[in-house]
């Protein structure tokens, strides 16, 4: 298992660590997290397994997070275990831990700049909204393209 671990050898200290290390395990953002809810992610649990330097990035249930920032927002702390859980993801998605069903999605959003595929029900509710088509323009596409390719989407490791 990939340790990841505040203060560890190879890992200077980061900003955000601190914050991270402010926990104090009430539990108010698992109260409030719908995933937890269902089953899914407990994010204080994901808190006290980075400060314990036993936090996997690889860990799947990473994945089940909403990114509803509802644990953030409830953190009288202000410790965003969001930001923690966004950051693991990253550091799996680099090495190669990313679900399929992410990868496609980013393989999608950067060769047409659409997470989601336009489909004719998406022109069908478009039309009765009274909105315009949706035109995909070219030199869009390659802008997003290149973006994606300068930030840390174009590190995601894709199969
Ligand atoms: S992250 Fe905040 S709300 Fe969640 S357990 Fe820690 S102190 Fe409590
Ligand atoms: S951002 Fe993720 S961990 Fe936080 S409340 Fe929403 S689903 Fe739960």
């Amino acid at each position: 298992m990939r340790k990841s671990r505040i203060g560890a050898d190879d890992k200077p200290m980061r900003f955000e660590d601190e914050r991270f290390l402010m926990c104090h395990q009430c539990s108010q953002c698992s109260g409030v997290c719908p995933s937890e809810r269902q089953g899914g992610i407990n994010p204080r649990e994901i808190v006290m397994r980075y400060a314990a330097g036993i936090a996997d990035p690889s860990d799947g249930v990473l994945w089940l997070c909403t990114m509803c920032h509802s644990c953030a927002e409830r953190c009288q702390l202000d410790v965003r275990p969001a930001e923690l859980i966004s950051m693991l993801r990253q550091e799996g998605a680099e090495k190669g831990s990313c679900p399929r069903s992410f990868q496609e999605e980013a393989k999608l959003f950067m060769r047409t700049g659409l997470s989601f595929p336009s489909t004719g029900l998406t022109k069908k509710i478009r039309k009765e909204m009274g909105l315009p088509e949706l035109v995909q323009d070219a030199r869009t596409v390659e802008d997003i393209a290149l973006i994606a390719s300068k930030t840390r989407l174009g590190r995601v490791r894709l199969e």
